[in-house]
Protein backbone atom coordinates (compact mmCIF):
# COMPACT_ATOMS: atom_id res chain seq x y z
CA UNK A 1 0.00 0.00 0.00
CA UNK A 2 1.05 3.49 -0.92
CA UNK A 3 1.93 5.42 2.07
CA UNK A 4 1.92 8.85 0.66
CA UNK A 5 -0.90 8.34 -1.80
CA UNK A 6 -0.52 12.68 -2.34
CA UNK A 7 3.33 12.73 -2.71
CA UNK A 8 3.70 16.17 -5.13
CA UNK A 9 -0.02 17.52 -4.37
CA UNK A 10 -0.59 20.74 -2.65
CA UNK A 11 -3.38 21.19 -0.11
CA UNK A 12 -4.96 24.60 1.35
CA UNK A 13 -7.09 23.57 4.53
CA UNK A 14 -9.14 26.48 6.12
CA UNK A 15 -9.10 27.08 9.73
CA UNK A 16 -6.50 24.46 10.64
CA UNK A 17 -4.80 26.10 13.66
CA UNK A 18 -7.05 24.13 16.09
CA UNK A 19 -9.34 20.86 16.39
CA UNK A 20 -10.40 18.95 13.21
CA UNK A 21 -8.87 21.20 10.40
CA UNK A 22 -5.12 20.71 12.43
CA UNK A 23 -5.94 17.17 12.50
CA UNK A 24 -6.40 17.32 8.68
CA UNK A 25 -3.79 19.76 7.68
CA UNK A 26 -0.87 16.99 9.76
CA UNK A 27 -2.96 13.61 8.00
CA UNK A 28 -2.78 15.68 4.37
CA UNK A 29 0.75 16.05 5.32
CA UNK A 30 1.59 12.44 6.40
CA UNK A 31 0.02 11.72 3.28
CA UNK A 32 2.97 12.98 1.22
CA UNK A 33 1.09 16.94 0.33
CA UNK A 34 2.50 20.19 0.76
CA UNK A 35 0.03 22.25 3.26
CA UNK A 36 -1.03 25.58 3.62
CA UNK A 37 -2.68 26.17 6.95
CA UNK A 38 -5.01 28.72 7.39
CA UNK A 39 -5.72 30.94 10.40
CA UNK A 40 -7.55 33.32 11.30
CA UNK A 41 -5.94 34.15 14.38
CA UNK A 42 -3.00 32.72 16.74
CA UNK A 43 -0.35 32.82 14.10
CA UNK A 44 2.04 31.29 16.53
CA UNK A 45 0.31 28.13 16.95
CA UNK A 46 -0.03 27.64 13.05
CA UNK A 47 3.86 28.55 12.55
CA UNK A 48 4.03 25.53 15.44
CA UNK A 49 1.89 23.14 13.24
CA UNK A 50 3.51 24.23 9.73
CA UNK A 51 7.19 23.23 11.46
CA UNK A 52 5.82 19.94 12.39
CA UNK A 53 4.06 19.12 9.23
CA UNK A 54 7.37 19.96 7.55
CA UNK A 55 9.05 16.90 9.63
CA UNK A 56 6.85 14.29 7.07
CA UNK A 57 9.21 16.14 4.59
CA UNK A 58 6.98 18.73 2.72
CA UNK A 59 6.26 21.66 2.38
CA UNK A 60 4.24 23.67 4.56
CA UNK A 61 2.88 27.68 5.23
CA UNK A 62 1.02 29.30 7.25
CA UNK A 63 -1.31 32.28 5.48
CA UNK A 64 -3.76 34.28 7.33
CA UNK A 65 -7.21 35.17 5.99
CA UNK A 66 -10.94 35.43 7.27
CA UNK A 67 -12.42 33.39 4.99
CA UNK A 68 -15.35 35.08 5.09
CA UNK A 69 -13.93 38.03 3.36
CA UNK A 70 -13.36 37.76 -0.56
CA UNK A 71 -10.61 40.11 -0.52
CA UNK A 72 -8.47 38.30 2.11
CA UNK A 73 -9.48 34.82 0.48
CA UNK A 74 -8.41 35.99 -2.78
CA UNK A 75 -4.92 37.37 -1.23
CA UNK A 76 -4.19 34.00 0.40
CA UNK A 77 -4.94 32.14 -3.02
CA UNK A 78 -2.47 34.28 -5.10
CA UNK A 79 0.15 33.99 -2.00
CA UNK A 80 -0.41 30.43 -2.07
CA UNK A 81 -0.51 30.34 -6.12
CA UNK A 82 2.47 32.55 -6.31
CA UNK A 83 5.01 30.21 -4.44
CA UNK A 84 3.58 26.72 -5.44
CA UNK A 85 2.00 27.04 -8.90
CA UNK A 86 -1.38 25.28 -8.52
CA UNK A 87 -3.91 23.91 -5.66
CA UNK A 88 -4.64 20.17 -6.16
CA UNK A 89 -6.89 20.39 -3.25
CA UNK A 90 -8.77 22.33 -0.93
CA UNK A 91 -10.22 21.27 2.46
CA UNK A 92 -13.10 23.82 3.40
CA UNK A 93 -13.11 23.48 7.30
CA UNK A 94 -13.26 26.59 9.51
CA UNK A 95 -16.51 26.74 10.70
CA UNK A 96 -17.59 28.15 13.98
CA UNK A 97 -21.04 28.57 16.35
CA UNK A 98 -23.00 31.34 18.04
CA UNK A 99 -25.44 29.53 19.73
CA UNK A 100 -28.59 31.62 20.85
CA UNK A 101 -32.28 30.27 21.59
CA UNK A 102 -34.43 31.07 18.18
CA UNK A 103 -36.34 34.33 19.46
CA UNK A 104 -32.62 35.36 20.87
CA UNK A 105 -30.89 35.24 18.05
CA UNK A 106 -29.18 38.07 16.51
CA UNK A 107 -28.54 39.08 13.14
CA UNK A 108 -25.43 39.18 14.03
CA UNK A 109 -24.94 35.96 15.51
CA UNK A 110 -26.94 34.67 11.89
CA UNK A 111 -24.59 36.51 9.85
CA UNK A 112 -21.86 35.33 11.41
CA UNK A 113 -21.87 31.90 11.51
CA UNK A 114 -23.50 31.81 7.65
CA UNK A 115 -20.39 34.43 7.15
CA UNK A 116 -17.88 31.75 8.15
CA UNK A 117 -19.49 28.67 7.63
CA UNK A 118 -20.98 29.19 4.01
CA UNK A 119 -19.85 32.22 2.52
CA UNK A 120 -16.41 30.75 3.51
CA UNK A 121 -16.92 28.28 1.38
CA UNK A 122 -18.38 29.47 -1.62
CA UNK A 123 -15.57 32.40 -1.72
CA UNK A 124 -12.23 29.32 -1.27
CA UNK A 125 -14.00 26.73 -3.72
CA UNK A 126 -14.53 29.24 -6.17
CA UNK A 127 -10.81 30.43 -5.95
CA UNK A 128 -9.64 27.17 -5.84
CA UNK A 129 -11.84 25.68 -9.03
CA UNK A 130 -10.76 29.06 -11.15
CA UNK A 131 -7.02 27.30 -10.95
CA UNK A 132 -8.03 23.97 -11.26
CA UNK A 133 -9.67 24.71 -14.61
CA UNK A 134 -7.17 26.41 -16.04
CA UNK A 135 -4.52 23.62 -15.18
CA UNK A 136 -6.94 20.62 -16.03
CA UNK A 137 -6.14 17.10 -15.33
CA UNK A 138 -2.29 16.03 -15.05
CA UNK A 139 -2.14 12.21 -14.80
CA UNK A 140 1.34 12.39 -13.11
CA UNK A 141 -0.48 14.43 -10.25
CA UNK A 142 -3.74 12.45 -9.80
CA UNK A 143 -6.80 11.35 -12.26
CA UNK A 144 -8.75 14.22 -11.09
CA UNK A 145 -8.08 18.24 -11.84
CA UNK A 146 -8.82 19.23 -8.06
CA UNK A 147 -10.38 18.10 -5.40
CA UNK A 148 -12.94 20.07 -2.94
CA UNK A 149 -13.87 18.73 -0.08
CA UNK A 150 -16.15 20.34 2.28
CA UNK A 151 -16.21 19.81 6.32
CA UNK A 152 -19.97 19.64 6.74
CA UNK A 153 -21.41 17.48 10.14
CA UNK A 154 -24.38 15.43 11.09
CA UNK A 155 -26.34 18.62 11.40
CA UNK A 156 -26.34 18.28 8.01
CA UNK A 157 -29.53 16.43 8.32
CA UNK A 158 -30.07 15.99 12.10
CA UNK A 159 -31.91 19.16 13.22
CA UNK A 160 -30.60 21.16 16.20
CA UNK A 161 -32.76 23.19 18.50
CA UNK A 162 -30.50 26.40 19.95
CA UNK A 163 -28.62 26.17 17.31
CA UNK A 164 -30.50 27.15 13.98
CA UNK A 165 -28.02 29.26 12.21
CA UNK A 166 -25.52 26.46 12.63
CA UNK A 167 -27.68 23.78 11.22
CA UNK A 168 -28.93 26.02 8.38
CA UNK A 169 -25.23 26.37 7.45
CA UNK A 170 -24.71 22.96 7.27
CA UNK A 171 -27.83 22.15 5.70
CA UNK A 172 -26.82 24.50 2.99
CA UNK A 173 -23.13 22.50 2.60
CA UNK A 174 -25.44 19.88 1.35
CA UNK A 175 -26.55 21.41 -1.36
CA UNK A 176 -24.05 23.78 -2.02
CA UNK A 177 -21.70 20.38 -2.41
CA UNK A 178 -23.60 18.39 -4.44
CA UNK A 179 -24.39 21.54 -6.99
CA UNK A 180 -21.13 22.58 -7.23
CA UNK A 181 -20.20 18.50 -7.95
CA UNK A 182 -22.98 18.74 -10.56
CA UNK A 183 -21.07 21.81 -12.35
CA UNK A 184 -17.19 20.74 -12.06
CA UNK A 185 -17.79 17.39 -12.85
CA UNK A 186 -17.01 17.88 -16.71
CA UNK A 187 -13.73 19.55 -15.12
CA UNK A 188 -13.19 16.07 -13.60
CA UNK A 189 -13.05 18.30 -10.08
CA UNK A 190 -14.24 16.43 -7.54
CA UNK A 191 -16.19 17.55 -4.79
CA UNK A 192 -17.05 15.92 -1.92
CA UNK A 193 -18.41 16.67 2.08
CA UNK A 194 -16.96 14.79 5.02
CA UNK A 195 -19.92 15.24 8.11
CA UNK A 196 -18.12 14.73 11.42
CA UNK A 197 -20.25 13.38 14.58
CA UNK A 198 -18.96 14.51 17.75
CA UNK A 199 -15.34 15.30 17.50
CA UNK A 200 -12.84 16.66 20.55
CA UNK A 201 -12.01 19.96 19.69
CA UNK A 202 -12.26 23.29 21.20
CA UNK A 203 -15.89 23.98 19.24
CA UNK A 204 -17.73 21.26 21.41
CA UNK A 205 -15.81 21.69 24.85
CA UNK A 206 -18.68 21.86 27.14
CA UNK A 207 -20.21 18.75 25.52
CA UNK A 208 -17.04 16.60 26.84
CA UNK A 209 -15.55 18.75 29.39
CA UNK A 210 -17.18 16.85 32.03
CA UNK A 211 -18.02 13.64 33.05
CA UNK A 212 -22.12 14.35 33.12
CA UNK A 213 -21.66 15.62 29.62
CA UNK A 214 -19.31 13.08 28.02
CA UNK A 215 -21.86 10.61 29.78
CA UNK A 216 -24.97 12.03 28.01
CA UNK A 217 -22.99 12.85 24.70
CA UNK A 218 -21.71 8.66 24.75
CA UNK A 219 -25.52 8.17 24.56
CA UNK A 220 -25.86 9.41 21.06
CA UNK A 221 -23.26 7.60 19.88
CA UNK A 222 -23.49 3.83 19.47
CA UNK A 223 -19.84 3.13 19.16
CA UNK A 224 -19.24 4.45 22.35
CA UNK A 225 -16.78 6.54 21.67
CA UNK A 226 -16.18 10.52 20.87
CA UNK A 227 -14.23 10.70 17.81
CA UNK A 228 -10.62 12.44 17.00
CA UNK A 229 -9.47 15.10 15.15
CA UNK A 230 -7.23 12.24 13.42
CA UNK A 231 -10.78 9.98 12.92
CA UNK A 232 -11.36 12.90 10.23
CA UNK A 233 -7.97 13.51 9.09
CA UNK A 234 -7.27 10.04 7.62
CA UNK A 235 -10.82 10.13 6.15
CA UNK A 236 -10.43 13.50 4.42
CA UNK A 237 -6.59 11.89 2.87
CA UNK A 238 -8.15 9.06 1.46
CA UNK A 239 -11.01 10.82 0.10
CA UNK A 240 -8.81 13.46 -1.77
CA UNK A 241 -6.71 10.25 -2.54
CA UNK A 242 -6.91 8.73 -6.06
CA UNK A 243 -8.31 5.43 -4.73
CA UNK A 244 -11.28 7.38 -4.30
CA UNK A 245 -11.20 8.99 -7.93
CA UNK A 246 -15.22 7.49 -8.30
CA UNK A 247 -16.56 9.13 -5.36
CA UNK A 248 -18.12 12.47 -6.42
CA UNK A 249 -20.87 14.80 -5.20
CA UNK A 250 -21.18 12.43 -1.17
CA UNK A 251 -21.29 13.36 1.95
CA UNK A 252 -19.57 10.76 3.84
CA UNK A 253 -20.53 10.22 7.62
CA UNK A 254 -17.66 9.96 9.87
CA UNK A 255 -19.73 10.11 13.35
CA UNK A 256 -19.26 6.62 15.23
CA UNK A 257 -23.38 5.75 14.25
CA UNK A 258 -24.71 9.44 15.66
CA UNK A 259 -26.95 9.08 12.40
CA UNK A 260 -28.46 5.51 13.00
CA UNK A 261 -31.14 7.71 14.83
CA UNK A 262 -29.52 5.61 18.61
CA UNK A 263 -32.77 6.34 20.65
CA UNK A 264 -34.73 4.26 18.12
CA UNK A 265 -32.12 0.83 19.10
CA UNK A 266 -34.16 -0.47 21.86
CA UNK A 267 -37.91 0.02 19.97
CA UNK A 268 -39.38 3.60 19.06
P1 LIG B 1 -12.42 24.59 16.13
O1 LIG B 1 -13.07 25.75 16.77
O2 LIG B 1 -11.26 23.94 16.80
O3 LIG B 1 -11.94 24.93 14.65
C1 LIG B 1 -12.54 25.87 13.82
C2 LIG B 1 -11.44 26.61 13.12
O4 LIG B 1 -12.00 27.56 12.21
C3 LIG B 1 -10.57 27.41 14.12
O5 LIG B 1 -9.22 27.16 13.82
C4 LIG B 1 -10.94 28.85 13.82
O6 LIG B 1 -9.87 29.75 14.04
C5 LIG B 1 -11.28 28.76 12.35
N1 LIG B 1 -12.08 29.89 11.90
C6 LIG B 1 -13.18 30.43 12.50
N2 LIG B 1 -13.60 31.51 11.81
C7 LIG B 1 -12.75 31.63 10.75
C8 LIG B 1 -12.65 32.55 9.68
N3 LIG B 1 -13.52 33.58 9.56
N4 LIG B 1 -11.65 32.40 8.78
C9 LIG B 1 -10.78 31.38 8.88
N5 LIG B 1 -10.82 30.49 9.89
C10 LIG B 1 -11.79 30.63 10.80
O7 LIG B 1 -13.58 23.53 15.88
P2 LIG B 1 -13.61 22.17 15.01
O8 LIG B 1 -14.47 21.26 15.74
O9 LIG B 1 -12.23 21.74 14.65
O10 LIG B 1 -14.39 22.66 13.71
C11 LIG B 1 -13.91 22.49 12.40
C12 LIG B 1 -15.06 22.22 11.45
O11 LIG B 1 -15.66 20.97 11.79
C13 LIG B 1 -16.19 23.25 11.50
O12 LIG B 1 -16.67 23.50 10.19
C14 LIG B 1 -17.26 22.55 12.33
O13 LIG B 1 -18.55 23.00 12.03
C15 LIG B 1 -17.04 21.12 11.87
N6 LIG B 1 -17.60 20.09 12.77
C16 LIG B 1 -17.08 19.88 14.02
C17 LIG B 1 -17.61 18.88 14.83
C18 LIG B 1 -17.08 18.56 16.18
O14 LIG B 1 -17.67 17.71 16.87
N7 LIG B 1 -16.00 19.15 16.63
C19 LIG B 1 -18.68 18.12 14.37
C20 LIG B 1 -19.20 18.37 13.11
C21 LIG B 1 -18.64 19.36 12.32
Amino acid sequence: MDHQPLRGQRALVTGASSGIGEGVARALGAAGASVVVNFASKPDIAAKIVEEIKTSGVDAMALHADVSKEAEVEAMFSAMLSAWGQIDILVNNAGLQRDAPFVELTLEQWNTVLGVNLTGMFLCARAAARSMIRRGVRPEISRAAGKIICISSVHEVIPWAGHVNYAASKGGVGMFMKSLAQELAPHRIRVNSIAPGAIMTPINRAAWETPEALRSLLRLIPYGRVGTPADIGRAVAWLASDDADYIHGQTIYVDGGMTLYPEFAKGG
